[in-house]
């Protein structure tokens, strides 16, 4: 048996790329549901290398774990049809570039900076990454949560993939949904620990689009770029500190961009005790219930202004892929939640 609905997922995906998801349908919060999206072949596990820095078991561990919890059912989730094409890649990158990266041809440079091993199947996944958060975009103007099990990918610039990011699936969702005038504007909120540099440079010049990062500032990249709105913190910020400068930087962004959907990357590198600050210069404090809190305060912002929001998982680096998984699961939980008790 099939672990995933390909038939309807295909369905649902024909007629989102079709632009048959409009403002009309846009539900609010008292009707919110969550369209889940994930795709098995997002994790690339044969001849995986276990010592490798990113852990890519995290994908088929959180999924699993959110079955058997019984956050969602294997029969209601969206698996995207295809990888994203060219026509979406070419929004936010160079077509020589993404033509290097898809043929394997990049300089050895520029493949080292990305930090994966090149494969086609490697390839294959990251585009499927791609298509699952534009699916999960688009599913969301529909039901108002939709969560990608995968995605974050914010590093990756115009011309250049980097920190394990070949490319930047927020960029592209955003411009494929602001070309499309399935959204008139759009937000990205990101809260992983690194700075969503990618996304805040290649979206940069689009106006309908605001992108809004609160990371540690020593952290990587150690050249940033400017989002809307950016907000660094220093090392070992906590969870009071953390929730309290959300709570004053997040609500004045949604008032004044107003947008039709929000992306949000809900990383969980910030965690205390995310191995990330074994190998990166900054890194924050988080708990658990401080994440419980991040991911409800940012989802009930949105849906308490009747704007729907797409979440990715985006970074997460623990050694112990149940705590990892575990982690990746609270914004699930939370998206979950929301949606049950509305
Ligand atoms: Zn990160």
């Amino acid at each position: 048996m099939p672990l995933l609905r390909r038939g309807v997922a295909r369905s649902v995906s024909r007629a989102a790329r079709q632009g048959r998801t409009h403002k009309s349908q846009l539900h609010t919060a008292s009707s919110a549901e969550v369209a889940w999206v994930y795709s098995r072949e997002y994790a690339v596990l044969d001849g995986w290398d276990s010592g490798h820095r990113f852990a890519m078991e995290k994908y088929p561990r959180l999924f699993d774990r959110l079955v058997q919890r019984g956050v969602l059912s294997p029969s209601e989730v969206c698996e995207p049809a295809d990888p994203a094409g060219n026509e979406w890649l070419h929004r936010a990158h160079s077509a020589e570039y993404v033509a290097g990266y898809c043929d394997g041809t990049l300089a050895p440079n520029a493949m080292r900076r990305i930090g994966l091993p090149w494969s086609p199947a490697m390839v294959r996944a990251v585009r499927l990454e791609v298509a699952g958060t534009l699916l999960a975009a688009r599913l969301a103007l529909s039901t108002g949560i939709a969560c990608n099990l995968g995605g974050g990918t914010h590093h990756a610039q115009r011309a250049a993939g980097s920190g394990f990011n070949p490319f930047n699936d927020l960029a592209v969702a955003s411009l494929a949904l602001l070309a499309e005038g399935a959204a008139r504007r759009v937000l990205v909120v990101d809260l992983d620990v690194h700075q969503g540099d990618g996304t805040a440079a290649i979206l940069s010049e689009e106006p309908r689009a605001a992108t809004f990062s609160m990371h540690a500032a020593r952290a990587f990249p150690v050249r940033k770029q400017r989002s809307t709105v950016d907000v660094g913190l220093p090392n070992g910020t906590g969870d009071e500190e953390y929730l309290r400068l959300l709570r004053e930087h997040l609500p004045p962004l949604l008032d004044e961009h107003r947008p039709d959907l929000v992306l949000y990357d809900a990383g969980v590198d910030c965690h205390g005790a995310d191995a990330v600050r074994t190998f990166c210069r900054g890194h924050l404090s988080l708990t658990d219930a401080g994440l419980r809190k991040r991911d409800f305060f940012v989802m009930d912002e949105c849906l308490s202004r009747g704007v729907p929001v797409a979440t990715v998982i985006g970074g997460g680096y623990s050694t112990d892929m149940d705590e990892l998984a575990s982690r990746h699961a609270i914004h699930a939980e939370v998206a979950a939640a929301l949606a049950n008790c509305s």
